[in-house]
């Protein structure tokens, strides 16, 4: 047994940290995590979990709409965003004693404080001192403000968890998975949304069809968009806010949610101190191990910035433990990692755009553009679904597939077991289509 008061110390409860404490207790080593603020980290509290319930309740506000055309007789109410507030808390509460539990089963001993180095081996936990072999850091990131005077008038994703009400008017800045999963949300949910965004096009790095498409559906549910627009000022006027833009409009709103990306949350963790470096952009230097500058430390989860999405983080924390400490030695590959946009309609990809794909030589492209049949029905504008395969000409192995439409989201996960085994276009071809369903056309395009 070493002399360290733990073989490893985690430092984050969230996603990444989590998962590796918990695993690295179960192979039989001493472990310990520190959490400042809640078990979970970003994708229980302040994430994932309950922006999809919001989703949900987005959803159900449309089907509403939609249910008049399949013959029911429903009057749509108001939406009571203090009732959803309250099942949405209730259920991050359920979810926080899980992990808490989850910790404590593993036999893993969980401060609830802040942990800072003092050496690569000491850490300063809640004032109280504590040594470790080996330490991980997975703390995550944090939304910024973009800088901009007035910035400081506008909320940040963590804020929209506090709401109680629905503003009459929300405008939303920038354009990628957050911005575009809030700008639809609340726009379900009665707000006039306007997204203002820099590029000419929204989720700048998807595929360039998705990204074509998905302005139309925006507009469709009543979203303005506000394209190639550069932020001045902020300023309240009155009961309102006020977006200026360089070149002279303004854009009125009642809030303003900055959704201008995340960094990496590593202020007053006192790196220095063990000998940990940072990239430019504040994320902690690692090798392909996850390990930082300092040899007996390692970093995980978003504050990397590697592939920022919670799957990735659990499965790098995973096999981190699994290498350390069960005799196990392996790495999470960061290839064909599918991913989702909760969107409405919603997106759903995985390996490469078609654009990264031809750099690597002749690619051929299947695409399919139709209305569901939910749809022809509902008539609801602006619900086309947009399917697209990205296939090597040389080998016909499959790329990239790219969905924008209902149950992408769901549709995309079996699709990317079949690209990480490298199907290729025939084998998707000689599947059998399940019928009928949107899924089907991802076997039957020609
Ligand atoms: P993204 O990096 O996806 O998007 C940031 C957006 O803000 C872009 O449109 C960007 O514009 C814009 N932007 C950045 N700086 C400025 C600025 N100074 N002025 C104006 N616009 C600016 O970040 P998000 O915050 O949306 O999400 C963070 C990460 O969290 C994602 O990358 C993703 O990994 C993860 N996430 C995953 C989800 C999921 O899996 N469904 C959901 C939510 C988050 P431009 O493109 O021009 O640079």
């Amino acid at each position: 047994m070493s002399s360290y008061d733990f073989d490893l110390f985690v430092i984050g409860g969230g996603s990444a940290g989590v998962r590796c404490a918990r695993i690295a207790a179960g192979h039989g080593a001493r472990v310990g995590v520190a959490e400042e603020r809640f078990w979970g980290g970003t994708c229980v509290n302040v994430g994932c979990v309950p922006k999809k319930i919001m989703v949900n309740a987005a959803e159900y506000g449309q089907w509403t709409d939609d249910a008049l055309s399949f013959g029911w007789q429903v009057t749509k109410g108001g939406f009571d965003l203090a009732t959803l507030k309250a099942r949405r808390d209730a259920e991050v509460a359920r979810l926080n004693g899980i992990y808490g539990r989850l910790l404590g089963g593993a036999g893993v001993t969980s401060f609830e404080a802040r942990a800072t180095f003092i050496d690569a081996h000491t850490l300063d936990v809640g004032g109280k001192r504590v040594t470790a072999e080996r330490i991980v850091v997975a703390v995550g990131g944090r939304a910024v403000r973009p800088d901009i005077p007035g910035a400081e008038l506008g909320m940040l994703s963590d804020d929209v968890f506090d709401m109680t009400s629905v503003p009459k008017r929300l405008l939303v800045v920038g354009a990628g998975y957050i911005a575009l999963e809030f700008a639809c949300v609340f726009q379900a949910l009665g707000a006039q949304v306007d997204v203002v965004y820099r590029d000419v096009l929204p989720l700048r790095g998807f595929d360039q069809d998705i990204r074509e498409a998905l302005p139309e559906a925006l507009e469709a549910q009543g979203i303005r968009l506000h394209p190639n627009s550069r932020l001045a000022r902020l300023d309240r006027q009155g009961d309102h806010l006020s977006l200026s833009l360089i070149g002279g409009e303004a854009v009125a709103a009642d809030a303003v949610l900055f959704a201008t990306g995340r960094v990496p949350h590593t202020n007053g963790l006192n790196l220095a101190a063990a000998g940990i470096d940072c990239t430019a952009r504040g994320a902690i230097e690692i090798d392909a191990e996850h390990r930082t500058t300092a040899p007996n430390i390692w970093a995980i989860g978003d504050v990397t910035d590697k592939l920022n999405l919670t799957p990735m983080a659990t499965a790098v924390g995973h096999a981190l433990a699994d290498t350390l400490f069960g005799n196990n030695p392996r790495r999470a590959s960061y290839q064909n990692v599918p991913t989702a946009v909760f969107t409405s309609p919603p997106i759903g990809t995985v390996g490469l755009t078609e654009a990264d794909a031809v750099v690597q030589g002749p690619v051929d492209i299947y695409l399919a553009r139709f209305t569901p049949m939910r749809h022809t029905i509902s008539g609801r504008p602006g619900r086309k679904t947009l399917m697209k395969l990205v296939v090597c000409q040389s080998t016909r192995r499959v790329l990239g597939a790219h969905m924008l439409g209902e149950d992408a989201p769901e549709i995309m996960q079996g699709i990317g077991i079949a690209v990480s085994m490298g199907a290729t276009k025939e084998d998707f071809d000689r599947t059998i289509g399940i019928h009928p369903t949107a899924a089907e056309e991802f076997v039957t395009m020609r």
